[in-house]
Parts: structure tokens; sequence; C-alpha cells
């Protein structure tokens, strides 16, 4: 366990140098594995940070915008340099913040150190068209111009990908970024943002500032001088962003929360679907925002696969996330854990069927963790809330039907629309669920979980603004485009 004297306190990233906050207060960030082990002690900023942030976003814009594209990517392979070279430690890092497995940590870091090199390539590929004019003297082309000061709100359930999906492409097309993490992973955050300051970009292109997302966070969406603001967190506190965001007239980008099916069909590969199931809907204690919760299964082959899943969620290792045998770590605070049990006892009491777990897991050695049981209710219909609200932990909701088209039909009953998958070996069924399905993701054959960082990434319906991120359409957001007319 960690004592006190040897807890670090963290400071903010603002031009350039780490400072404390006027406030001077700290708040502790803990391990969900073991509430007494303290990972850091994290600023609680104010107000007065956050314009400090921004005033210092906006000095360094100017000169940011004026280095050419491939310039700022040179930045962007220096960072990933430090953050390959500090993967375990941060990847341990996570893992002692919010409980996700060491290797998934792991492999998350490295995905950022992907995306980074990704985005600093982005900085020498084209960024506009020529477009005939009708005036044969005269050059008709399109470029791009960054937004400015962009502010960055971050969920922690994906502490370094996602700020780096959001970063990377802000500051390759030319913008300064002020980031605002979740407080849950705060100290994951800080720890990249030193992979920021070690590569030794211009001071002010890049800012953190930790605290409340009520004061830090609602500071960047009514700050004057944000010119764009990326969120990516629950659909509540989206969209206020948005609302804020659209009243003073900045760019804002949403991704929110999930509530995605898996459809199961007759001929489905049954061992491949219930891994696949577990794997989306389990893997990170189901706490990612394109992880299965709902597990549509046809008739003639429901009982087959319910017993090959309960069988298979019988058997996952629940543990500290840095212990070689856990496959399946804590929920990531206490109030998540408590969400997660209240959702439990909701299912209970609409009357759906508990399968498998729906408790507090209290082993030995872990009564002091925010852990949960995987947990499988049947009996599931559509008015229930575990079938309605995401959850966002290791739940999943059995539904039975006989046909593709009512799977298709329960599936899209959802205000969400991020993710889906289907398992099938039969082409039409493919072909339908391609068409017919309301999601901004479509997997065959494969958990609903999975993105790949050189495709777009974002959601339908309520799950999102409707803008992509990642890959080459990200260039959509952080930029707008300009229309260039040339006449000698
Ligand atoms: P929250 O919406 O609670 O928080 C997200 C961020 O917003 C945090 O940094 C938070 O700060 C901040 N925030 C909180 N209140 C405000 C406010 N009033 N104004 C401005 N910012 C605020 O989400 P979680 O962190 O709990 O993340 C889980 C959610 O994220 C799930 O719903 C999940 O589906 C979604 N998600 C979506 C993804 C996607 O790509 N679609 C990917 C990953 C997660 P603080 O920590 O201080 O509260």
């Amino acid at each position: 366990m960690t004592t006190l004297k040897e807890v670090k306190t963290y400071l903010n990233y603002i031009n350039g140098k780490w400072t404390s906050a006027s406030t001077a207060d700290v708040y502790s960030s803990i391990n969900p594995a073991n509430k007494h082990d303290i990972v850091g002690r994290v600023q609680i900023s104010g107000k007065e940070e956050v314009d400090e942030a921004v005033a210092a976003a906006k000095e360094a814009k100017n000169s940011w915008r004026k280095l050419s594209g491939p310039a700022r990517g040179e930045y962007l392979y220096k960072v990933a340099n430090v953050l390959e070279r500090r993967i375990d430690e941060i990847a341990e890092t996570m893992t002692k913040e919010m409980g996700k497995t060491f290797p998934e940590a792991k492999g998350e870091t490295a995905r950022g150190i992907a995306i980074l090199r990704y985005y600093a390539g982005e900085g020498m590929r084209k960024v506009g068209d020529v477009i005939p004019a009708t005036d044969s003297e005269a050059l008709m082309f399109t470029t791009r111009a960054p937004l400015g000061v962009v502010g960055v709100i971050t969920p922690w359930n994906f502490p370094v990908a996602i700020p780096i999906w959001k970063i990377a492409p802000a500051l390759v097309y030319g913008n300064t970024v002020v980031l605002k993490p979740a407080q849950e992973t705060a100290v994951t955050a800080l720890k990249l943002i030193e992979c920021f300051d070690e590569a030794e970009l211009p001071a002010g292109v890049i800012n953190i500032v930790t605290g409340p997302g009520s004061v830090i966070g609602q500071g960047i969406i009514d700050h004057p001088d944000i010119n764009g603001i990326t969120f990516t967190g629950s659909d509540q506190v989206g969209k206020r962003v948005g609302q804020g965001a659209f009243a003073r007239g900045a760019k804002y980008q949403l991704e929110m929360g999930g509530k995605n099916p898996v459809i199961v069909a007759n001929d489905a590969d049954l061992n491949l679907a219930v891994e696949g199931t577990i794997s989306g809907g389990i893997r990170s204690t189901g706490q990612k925002c394109t992880a299965t919760s709902r597990v549509i299964v046809q008739s003639d082959i429901y009982d087959a696969f319910k017993e090959k899943l309960i069988q298979k969620v019988k058997e996952i290792k629940i543990g500290d996330g840095l212990q070689n045998e856990t496959w399946m770590g804590p929920c990531a605070s206490e109030g998540q854990l408590n969400t997660v049990l209240s959702y439990i006892e909701k299912g209970k009491e609409e009357g759906a069927t508990l399968l498998v777990g729906g408790k507090k897991y209290e082993e030995k050695g872990l009564e002091n963790g925010f852990f949960v049981e995987p947990t499988v209710f049947e009996n599931v219909s559509n008015d229930m809330a575990i079938f309605q609200e995401e959850i966002f932990g290791p739940v999943l909701a059995l539904v039975k039907v006989d046909t593709i088209e009512e799977a298709l039909e329960v599936a899209n009953d959802s205000k969400f629309g991020l993710s889906a998958s289907i398992f099938t070996t039969n082409v039409g069924h493919m072909l339908s669920f391609i068409k017919d399905m309301d999601a901004g993701l479509v997997r065959i054959n494969a958990e609903s979980a999975g993105v790949e960082l050189q495709a777009p990434f974002g959601g339908m319906k309520q799950s999102s603004s409707h803008s992509r991120e990642q890959g080459q359409a990200a260039i959509e957001f952080f930029t707008s485009i300009k229309t260039v007319f040339v006449k000698n």
C-alpha cells in the first residue's frame, strides 16, 4: 500500500510549465482494486486556471499554425517515441487508476502511440482539391484552416487513447489545445502530457487543467476564446456541452453513450459467438462505449448459446488488473460499481431472470476494491431499464427472437446507435444487417467493441453529434474548408 509520504502531487501544465492551482486544493486519485491505495494527488483547479490555459493556447496559436504540416507532424513523432519509452510505466498507472488489466492498458497505450504516428504522417497529406474555375485564367482550390483553440474533454475509460485521438489531429491540423481529463484518471492523463512536455512542444500549444467537470469542463464550454470543443462522455454531459457551445457559436463534436447489440443467428458459429459476446461485453469490465450489452439470439440456437455463455462467464477470473491471471478488473470507481449494482437490482425488480452473477465480488483480498460479478439476465423485454439504458458494466441482457427481421427490430429499438455486431454464416443476414442496422460501426462475426484508428469512428442517433473521429475523418472537425480563387 502507498503511504501518504510517497504520494506525488501532480500539477497543471500551462504555457509549457507545471503550475499549481491558485486554490492549492488537491484530491486523491485512488486505485479501484484497493481503495486504500492512492495513485496520486491532483489539483482541484478553478476558472482562473482555465483562463490561464486558454490565454496560453491563444497566444501560441498563430506561430503554431504557421508551421508546416510536416513540422507539426515531427513533434507528434517525438511524443510517440517518448510514450513508447514510457509505455510500461504509463500502462501500469492506468491499471492502478481505473482498473483495466495491464495487457489491456498496455494495448491501449500502444494504440495511442500508433495514433500519434498516424497523425504525424497526416501532416504530409493533402488538405484540399483543385476545382475547375469557370474563368480559364483562374485557379480555384480548397485548403484547410485550423479552428484555433480547441477544448478537449475526455472520460476515464480510455484515459490514453481518447485524449490522443483528439489531441493528435487537433495539433497536426494547426490548433492549440486545452485538455480537461476525467478526474478518475487524471494522473494517467498528466503522465501523458509529460510526454508532450518531454518532446518539447512550443509553450502553450498543449495545456492540461485538472478539476471538476462542473468547473473546468463548464469553463471550457463557456470560454469565448475556445473555438471548438471535442467531447467524449455520457449523453447527459454531452448534451450540455453541445448546447453551451452552440449558444456561443463554437464548433462542437460529441461522442456519447451506447447500448450496443449483438445478434446471434441460428446459423452462427456457436463458439465464435460466445467468445465475441463475452469479449465484447465483459472485457474492460464492460466499460467501453462500444461494449455489447444486449444479446439478441435466434430461438433455435438460444439454449445452446445460453448454456455455453453461462459456463464461460463462470470461468472469468476477477482480480487486480496487475495480476497475471486476472481477466477482468474492478469497476473504475465506487460510483460506477454502485451504478452497476443498482441496474442489477432494477433488472430483478422489473422481472428479468438473473442467470449468473448479480453481486459485488468480495473474495478474500478483494474486499477493498470495486469488483462486481459478470452478470447475465434473460427474459429481458424492450421496456426494461437494463435493455434501454447504458449501464457501463459487465451486464448482459439476453433476448430470444424467432427471425432475423425481428432481431433487427429489437436491436434498433434504442435511442443509441454506436456499434452493433452479428454472428452469422448467412450472406443474406449479413447484408440485411449492414443495410438496416442503425449504428455508426457494424461488425460481422466480430465483437461489437473494436475500433481501428485509421477508420472513421462515431455513432448514429443519440450516440454522437454525427461527426466522426479518427482516421482522415478527423480533419472535418478540426479544420474549416477555405475556398481559394486566384486570378492573375
Ligand atoms: P461523463 O460525461 O461523466 O464525463 C466525461 C467528461 O466530462 C469528464 O472529463 C467529466 O469531468 C466532464 N464533465 C462532467 N460534468 C461536466 C460539465 N458539467 N461540463 C463539462 N464537462 C463535464 O462521462 P464518464 O467520464 O463517466 O465516461 C463514461 C461515459 O463516456 C459513458 O457514458 C460512455 O458511453 C461514454 N463514452 C463514449 C465513448 C464514445 O466514443 N462514444 C467512448 C468512451 C466513453 P469529471 O471527471 O470531472 O466529472
